[in-house]
């Protein structure tokens, strides 16, 4: 791995980019207005700051995580955590916080991440004045797309994703009529717009789409830093069942 990124992956499909590409441009910067968003009346509120009765361990088992202060943390080695209501196209919103004790830096600092249906990272990264490969920069579809912008607040801030969520389709003999689409603002700056996505996201290769269920948990990332998340909620489009 050079300093940024890696010069030994594929070229992501349809890009003149690698799979983290280090010499790929730096998003913008832009500074973010201050107001955020709670839950209107029809959300599915995921986390209301209280406990973590609606999560578990993605691996199965209890949610390894600590609640105070309305909020949860990552408790590092307790892996990733998963909401028991499982969601298909839907309004998201998510609250997070990157620590406010600087350490490390690229994909080492502040590092978690929201997968839509469990497979599909919009990822979490302290990137205040902290630069990594571009798609990995905060709000970026992991591995595929970067943000359009750099919102960052700085570490320590809370920051807002709202997210439009609309899953892969496929028909009955499991070809993909579809490809899933997100809209992403971050801290109410669009920074995705009805992007498709190549397929499940992961750490240095590209992935094909396979067909799974049209809906899925919500899963957030133990990436051994210390992120926080609040005021989790979501408005279901279509396909929302409960697990
Ligand atoms: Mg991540």
């Amino acid at each position: 791995m050079s300093r940024l990124g890696y010069d030994d992956t594929p070229v992501i499909p349809g890009q003149r980019w690698k799979v983290h590409d280090p010499n790929r441009p730096q998003p913008r910067i832009v500074t973010p207005g201050e107001s955020a968003g709670a839950a209107p009346s029809d959300a599915v509120v995921l986390f209301d700051g209280r406990d973590l009765s609606g999560w578990e361990a993605a691996k199965g088992g209890p949610a390894g995580w600590k609640v105070q202060d309305g909020y949860m943390e990552v408790v590092p080695g307790t892996g990733n955590i998963r909401s028991r209501t499982h969601h298909g196209d839907c309004q998201l919103h998510v609250e997070w916080a990157a620590p406010s004790v600087v350490k490390g830096e690229s994909q080492g600092r502040g590092n978690s991440g929201v997968f839509l249906l469990g497979r599909y990272e919009i990822q979490v990264l302290d990137c205040y004045e902290n630069p990594t490969y571009a798609d990995g920069t905060t709000a970026a579809i992991y591995g595929q797309f970067p943000p359009l912008v750099n919102a960052c607040r700085r570490p320590g801030q809370w920051q807002t994703y709202d997210i439009i969520w609309i899953g892969p389709k496929w028909d009955s003999a499991g070809r993909l009529l579809s490809a899933a689409r997100v809209t992403v603002f971050h801290n109410g700056i669009v920074v995705h717009h009805a992007t498709e996505l190549i397929g499940p996201t992961t750490h240095r290769k590209v992935l094909a789409y396979a067909p799974h269920p049209p809906t899925g948990p919500l899963e957030l990332q133990d990436h051994g830093d210390l992120v926080r998340y609040r005021n989790i909620w979501l408005r279901p489009l279509t396909g929302y069942d409960q697990a």
